[in-house]
């Protein structure tokens, strides 16, 4: 991630430094008698006076960093605001850096490696690392703790992927394509691209980026829906990086000019977590998406993702019937397949028969039979979903509702005994029945089929160990009086949250029940307005009542609110 040293000019080699007693006077960690006492000690005992300054308690080892960092006017950082990027800390293996005490943390540039010391005199170390490299190497100084946590993290990082042969066997009989554990072994690349997959993991992130920059690889990982840089790969690793997804994923090596999809799984923790993969050639070199569709234990309930207990109450009413179609609507990435998920687990029961067709499939779900489309096998929504309804199951979950024909059987099967849930793309409650009635089904049948419709977002949640409360007047978080201020929350930053202010998301929701005045309305094909008014009439809280109520909550902000109701 981004390594913000200050900018220094002189390196260690030209620039012999003041005393370091001098340094700890001046930086006001010690007094001038403490030093000169110390120095006298440390001549007789034949000791480095840091040693005796840190035995003695008299500083602790940031603030010798901080002070030797001082005396050769280098950058120090600390490990609560340095994010060190993997690939870099992996072009060395753990056990010489443990021996040479230095971890690379970043680049500052294609030639410059960044390299975190305690000791950074130790020019020994320097120079093997530019020779082990091949990069000019800049130090900056930290403390011994937080090398040594460095250490012990890099160290871990190697010995993630070390699985016991059980697991691998098992993770290599439940996918047909190699797993990313078939072929662990020393290569470099490989251990990168695991690693990268598994920090991503452990962050939360939903996608692992490699986008070409400049011919090396920029890497980012997706968290909570934003961008956040997670590595570069240097020029002469970046080709075999982007094969090596491709060979994990199944893919053609040698088709460079063309788009390809690919599966892979990954043994983590005894857990099997699948990865989407999408190689994109672009006109400076190939990009590569791997979607995580395992982040985490299973689906979220309604509950977890943030819905509040009327609506929920509505989603459950809808939910009971044998028959009839819950629709979860809004744009890519607003967790509407989430909902969906945690719907199907709501009404799963060993007496009922629950078929899916979904693409992807994000969970597996204990007692769902789940179908994946595979289009160039001839396996779409439509074809899947004919085949569901002859196999005569209680519950249909379609992953998408995406185009007239998946849309026109879907809503028959709610019509003919079976409960539906799907997905839509639109972008509130009140526009769905018109966008179904558009894809070619009659405004009858969306009628009478369709019972619930749930339109969602998904917004950043505040990080509540470093949010900032501000008050605002009351009209702003849409309280009708201006006559009390109310106190709401904005974003600060910490290394808990990664400087970001936000830790996680938490749904928006608005949810429609299809009532006879709604069934109505839609017979006659009255506008999305006119349906929103009845429904907010009969109860129904609007994506943004929702969203500002989680506001004066003090879940998330109202920056967030605009960006995704906007
Ligand atoms: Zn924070």
């Amino acid at each position: 991630m981004a390594i913000d040293v200050f900018a220094h000019e002189a390196t260690v080699r030209a620039r012999p430094g003041r005393l370091l007693g001098d340094v700890l006077v001046d930086l006001g960690f010690c007094d001038r008698p403490t030093v000169e006492s110390i120095v006298r000690d440390a001549r007789a005992a034949s000791r480095p006076m840091q040693h005796l300054l840190i035995e003695r308690g008299l500083i602790d080892s940031s603030q010798l960093a901080l002070a030797v960092a001082e005396r050769f006017g280098l950058g120090y950082m600390s490990l609560d605001n340095l994010h060190p990027d993997i690939a870099a800390m992996q072009l060395v293996p753990e056990p010489t850096l443990r021996r040479l005490q230095a971890v690379p943390v970043g680049f500052r540039d294609q030639a410059t490696l960044i390299v975190a010391m305690s000791n950074p005199t130790n020019v020994l170390a320097l120079d093997d690392l530019t020779m082990l490299t091949d990069l000019r190497v800049e130090p900056i100084v930290v403390s011994r703790d937080d090398l040594e946590v460095l250490l012990l993290r890099l160290g871990r990082l190697e010995r993630e992927f070390v699985q016991s042969d059980d697991a691998e066997a098992e993770a290599a009989a439940l996918e047909p394509t190699p797993a990313l554990e078939a072929s662990a072994d020393d290569d470099p690349t490989a251990k990168l691209v695991r690693s990268l997959v598994s920090q991503a993991i452990q962050l939360g992130a939903s996608d692992v980026h490699f986008d070409p920059d400049d011919g090396d690889l920029q890497v980012r990982y997706r968290i909570d829906g934003i961008m956040a840089p997670a590595a570069r790969i240097p020029r002469r690793q970046a080709g075999r990086v982007i094969s090596r997804i491709k060979i994990l994923s199944d893919l053609d090596i040698a088709e460079r000019r063309l788009p390809q999809d690919g599966r892979t799984s990954l043994a983590l923790d005894g857990r099997r977590v699948d990865v989407r993969v999408t190689i994109v050639p672009l006109v400076d070199g190939e990009s590569a998406v791997m979607r995580i569709l395992d982040p985490g234990d299973g689906p979220l309930s309604l509950g977890e993702l943030g819905m509040g207990d009327a609506d929920r109450a509505r989603v459950d009413k809808a939910l009971r019937r044998s028959h009839g179609a819950i629709l979860a609507t809004g744009p890519t990435g607003s967790g509407k397949s989430t909902s969906l998920y945690a719907s199907v687990a709501v009404v799963s029961s060993p007496e009922k028969t629950i078929m899916t067709i979904e693409d992807p499939v994000e969970y597996r779900l204990p007692g769902v039979k789940q179908m994946q489309v595979f289009e160039r096998a001839g396996l779409t929504f439509q074809t899947g979903l004919r085949a569901i309804v002859r196999a005569d199951p209680d519950i249909i979950m379609v992953g998408e509702m995406r185009d007239r024909e998946s849309a026109r059987i879907a809503i028959e099967a709610a019509l003919t005994g079976h409960l539906v849930l799907s997905t839509l793309h639109t972008n509130s409650a009140p526009a769905t029945p018109a966008r179904l009635i558009e894809m070619g089904v009659e405004p009858y049948l969306v009628a009478s089929a369709v019972d619930c419709i749930l339109a969602q977002r998904l917004a950043r949640r505040l990080c509540t160990h470093c949010r900032l409360p501000v008050r605002v007047p009351g009209s702003v978080v849409g309280l009708p009086d201006d006559r009390h201020e109310v106190q709401i929350y904005e974003p600060e930053g910490c290394h808990r949250c990664r400087e970001t202010g936000y830790r996680g998301r938490i749904g928006l929701f608005e949810v429609m029940t299809v009532t006879d005045e709604i069934r109505a309305l839609i017979v006659a094909h009255a506008p999305a307005v006119k349906l929103a008014k009845v429904a907010i009439e009969q109860g129904m809280r609007t994506l943004l009542d929702d969203g500002l109520e989680k506001v004066r909550s003090g879940q998330t902000t109202l920056a967030e609110i605009s960006r995704v109701t906007g």
